[in-house]
């Protein structure tokens, strides 16, 4: 009872027209962006994590502090647990999903194959099974990934591109979700939007990636390993601040229209829908050491290594326009802004200079 009550609490709408959504992954870097953003302009927020330990848990401990903090409470479970993931939809009339649970991360892969069918694909279908039995049915956005374009190399990628060469288990897991989250919109009537993120980056970000890691071995002295690619071309990112993240995925839910509108009434078949969230303008991984340098104010040791075959793609670059026409999206931070942020938030976290300006 106290659990039902904790939850229906976090869930209460404080704006008109506002909505209730479910968070999955709240514990993540983009869902606990995502969930404060919902929060602050008086939306209801459950979330829903399994804190696994793919990486540092004590990360995931401190953003639910902070999300508990402004009263979003977080259920600790995993989404392939039916049982309470039907229980969340019996305590609350969810009117939006946000799906940003997922097992992240290309190299990964190579060593625990099964984490990513586990979580991208077995648990994406237990998730979809309660929200099409739910009534009502909420409208689901979700996390798909620029790796869906794999080794493409007609760039910038638009999301009408050829999806069909994944380069590894991680893209694969995500075109199928694509694959799975239409099926369950031409059936049952799921309205489904997917989001292309393009390497998302910023404060309580990922350690597993480059530019955290960078940071880490920058600050403590050790080498820093920079992947080329073939003839030794430098790899290049469209690197996505985390807030025009969230600000794309806000306006994916305000956007994502129910398949039953007020009052039951059908408003037709329902949408589905997949847009690129990305910054338009990618960056090489040695400008992007360079820019760390100057905010952390000191030289990095490169170690300049071939790209292994592993699941890594020489380069991403977003065509945004239909995110752009459709969601209103237009991201306005450049990489060097973003990453003085993140590298602020950096020091203070981690004890650095207890949140002196970093210049
Ligand atoms: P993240 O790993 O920080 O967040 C995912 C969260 O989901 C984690 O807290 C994890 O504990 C939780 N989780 C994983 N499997 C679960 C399960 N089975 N049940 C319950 N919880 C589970 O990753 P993120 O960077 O915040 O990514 C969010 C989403 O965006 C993911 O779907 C990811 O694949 C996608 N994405 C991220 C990026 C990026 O650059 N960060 C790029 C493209 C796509």
């Amino acid at each position: 009872i106290q659990w039902e009550k904790q939850i229906r609490h976090s869930a209460q709408i404080h704006r008109s027209n506002g909505m209730s959504v479910l968070v999955t992954g709240a514990a993540g870097f983009v869902g606990s962006h995502v969930s404060l953003a919902l929060k602050k302009r008086g939306d209801g927020v459950v979330g829903i994590d399994n804190f696994n330990k793919y990486y540092d848990p004590s990360l995931k401990r401190a953003r639910k502090s902070l999300l508990n903090n402004q009263g979003i409470f977080i259920v600790e479970g995993d989404i392939n647990d039916a049982r309470l993931i039907a229980k969340l939809f019996d305590t609350v009339a969810f009117t939006h999903v946000m799906h940003l649970a997922a097992q992240a991360g290309v190299r990964y892969a190579m060593e625990n194959p099964h984490s990513y069918v586990h979580s991208n694909i077995a648990g994406l279908v237990t998730l979809l099974e309660a929200c099409k039995s739910a009534n009502p049915q909420p409208s689901v956005v979700w996390a798909s990934s620029s790796s869906v374009y794999g080794l493409n190399e007609k760039v910038p990628f638009s999301e009408t591109d050829r999806t069909d060469q994944p380069a590894s288990l991680y893209a694969a897991t995500k075109k199928a979700g694509e694959e799975i989250t239409h099926t369950y919109n031409h059936i049952y009537g799921l309205s489904i939007t997917g989001l292309r993120f393009f390497t998302v980056y910023g404060p309580w970000g990922r350690p597993d990636m480059a530019y955290f890691s960078f940071t880490r071995n920058i600050l403590q002295g050790k080498p820093i390993t920079v992947y080329r690619g073939k003839d030794r071309a430098d790899l290049a990112r469209d690197f996505t601040f985390i807030d025009d993240i969230v600000k794309g995925c806000v306006g994916s839910l305000d956007t994502s229209g129910k398949s039953t509108g007020s009052g039951g009434k059908k408003r037709g078949p329902a949408p589905y829908r997949i847009f690129n969230l990305g910054n338009t303008s990618p960056v090489t991984v040695p400008t992007l050491v360079s820019i760390l340098e100057r905010h952390l104010k000191v030289k990095a040791k490169r170690k300049f290594v071939d790209m292994p075959g592993n699941g890594d793609v020489p380069f991403t670059h977003a065509n945004i326009s239909l995110a752009q026409r459709e969601l209103g999206y237009k991201p306005t931070t450049d990489l060097a802004t973003g990453l003085k942020k993140f590298v602020k938030w950096y020091l203070s976290y981690y004890g650095y200079n207890h949140g002196k300006d970093v210049n």
